[in-house]
């Protein structure tokens, strides 16, 4: 809630170059500038949200792309003011990307254009003033990351633009300083004059012009609520997932869309134990492009770096998507997971190119669904051999040799897990396929819900006996089935001494706190004596 200041528009004069050698030098001030506020407003981002670093890194880029520079030099050379250069450079790649029907290609092209128009004002040698935005609700055309960071260190109180999208880095970075925020309002911006009171709700993307005081009262409750939680989980998120005795989890998130992303990053994950990629087929309600994928990985790779991302193949066929193929008898029994795509190589090598593309600068892991034998594994092996041949051969970056990982979700996974060992960088227990397969229970259907039991010795000793032989070979196990979200699982989860666990955004804080009350020897002491032959059944 505060009053507005608009940050005027630029004025759109053209500065005559006396010579070339001159305007160049003018264009080079310019960018030295830019790059002088972008890199303060890097060191303020390492302190207060190094989450953001990489998305300033990539302005940075921008600015040191040496065909950039090149190219504006032979404009100017050839007696095009440095203004116009930019224009003749940007503007047809802009264009490019905001026609796209891609909503994350047109971000990209908002955010260009962001960088255009700072570049544009820094030739005119235009400075944003932030002295007289404290208090205040900040209302531009379009703002860069970098100004946002300035703007929030100045104490501004919440942000209204015309242009922008959702997954523009400027929202992203809005909503990780917890910045309220209004993004691409368009023209209705207009209706807004310095000095008005507003409200800026960001979490329905409504600004309330001249609110009454019923409305006022109404939304300082709603403020107060939510900056309680906040507090809270916050306090909390920078808090080890540490036993009384000195043992240590990695706990990580499964998530499924942008929305758990933002989640994940609130509550503290120290990574995303897993993407669940299928999702992106079922909201889209087709199969995503190569370079559409790796919007999305590249867009999650980064938001968590440098702590570690683990993309899963697309766990498809069975009841999540049906390619126009005959129904199957039995899904679950049938062609599902790596089964479906080693059937179909062309999606797998598009698949694991989008995916090793977005290793190139983040901490990203690979993960392989649904094994039941060595030769699936050996199959991706060798896919990902001859696509990274095919991404050297076309000049392409990427993350070269990614850790690969083996889904334990099948009892024969579990069961040859000794055999599978060499040819995993890690495991990752899926209790919720573990426990369907185990106890011959459909996990989907109503009719047998009584029966589906994850806490079932049957399903436990297979568990155990895949991180026995995982430590004893010396291979990292990650634990991400739901039940990692069951208060009563705590307990032997941390008896399992798996190194990582990762559960659902909204349930890590909680798993957090029951953790930081165990001992790890008891919790062992407790699981071994339950999984004994003789030492009673497990209760759920
Ligand atoms: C699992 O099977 O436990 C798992 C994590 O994968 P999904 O629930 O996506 O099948
Ligand atoms: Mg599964």
């Amino acid at each position: 809630m505060g009053r507005v200041v608009i940050l005027s528009p630029l004025a759109g004069g053209v500065s005559r170059p006396e010579e070339a050698h001159d305007e160049w030098q003018r264009y080079q001030v310019a960018v030295e500038t830019l790059r002088a506020e972008w890199e303060q407003a890097r060191r303020i981002a390492e302190a207060e949200a190094p989450g953001v670093v990489p998305i300033l890194d990539s302005y940075l880029r921008v600015l040191d792309e040496v065909v950039v520079g090149e190219r504006i030099r032979e404009a100017i050379a050839a007696g095009t003011t440095a203004e116009r250069a930019l224009r003749q450079l940007f503007e047809p790649i802009i264009g490019r990307l905001r026609r796209s029907a891609d909503i994350l290609l047109q971000d990209r092209g908002t955010e260009l254009e962001q960088v255009l128009q700072r570049l544009l004002s820094a030739l005119q040698q235009q400075r944003v003033e932030y002295s007289r935005v404290a208090g205040a609700i900040v209302v531009a055309t379009a703002l860069t990351p970098s100004e946002v960071l300035l703007l929030h260190r100045a104490g501004v109180c919440g942000i209204v633009t015309a242009v922008g999208g959702i997954t523009s880095h400027t929202t992203i970075l809005a909503r990780s300083l917890q910045l309220p925020a209004v993004i691409g309002l368009g023209k209705a911006v207009g209706a807004l004059a310095e000095g008005d009171s507003v409200i800026v709700d960001g979490y329905t993307g409504v600004v309330v012009l001249h609110p009454s005081q019923e409305t006022r009262r109404r939304y300082e409750r709603h403020r107060d609520s939510t900056q309680w939680r906040r507090r809270i989980l916050m306090r909390f998120a920078s808090l080890p997932a540490q036993t009384i005795d000195g043992r240590r989890y990695r706990l990580m998130a499964n998530i499924a869309s942008l929305h758990d992303l933002e989640e994940a990053l609130l509550v503290g994950a120290e990574g995303i134990g897993l993407v669940r990629t299928e999702l992106l087929v079922v909201q889209l309600g087709r199969l995503p492009s190569e370079e559409e994928q790796l919007q999305w990985y590249r867009h999650i790779a980064e938001r968590f770096s440098p702590r570690p991302v683990v993309f899963r193949l697309f766990d498809l066929g069975g009841d999540k998507y049906n390619d126009g193929g005959p129904p199957e008898p039995n899904p679950a029994l049938g062609m599902r997971g790596i089964r479906f795509l080693l059937a179909r190589p062309e999606l797998l090598r598009q698949q694991l190119r989008a995916v090793l593309r977005a290793a190139t600068w983040h901490n990203v892991r690979l993960l392989i669904p649904m094994v039941s034998t060595e030769s699936e594994v050996r199959a991706v092996r060798r896919e990902l051999e001859i696509v990274r041949q095919q991404l050297r051969d076309a000049g392409e970056l990427h993350g070269g040799e990614i850790p690969v990982g083996v889904m334990v979700e099948t009892p024969a996974a579990a069961l040859i897990a000794e055999r599978l060992a060499p040819l995993a960088d890690f495991f990752s227990i899926g209790s919720n396929d573990l426990t369907q397969y185990t106890l011959a229970v459909d996990r989907a259907y109503g009719a047998v819900a009584e029966l589906y039991d994850p806490f079932h010795p049957a399903v436990w000793r297979l568990i155990l006996q895949v991180v026995e032989v995982a430590h004893r070979r010396g291979i990292p196990v990650c634990f991400c089935g739901e039940i990692t979200a069951h208060a009563q699982a705590t307990e032997w989860l941390v008896g399992l001494g798996v190194e990582e666990l990762s559960t659902l955004p909204a349930a890590i804080v909680a798993l957090k706190h029951r953790i930081r009350r165990l001992s790890f020897q008891q919790a062992r002491h407790h699981l071994l004596e339950r999984l004994a032959f003789g030492g009673g059944e497990p209760t759920k």
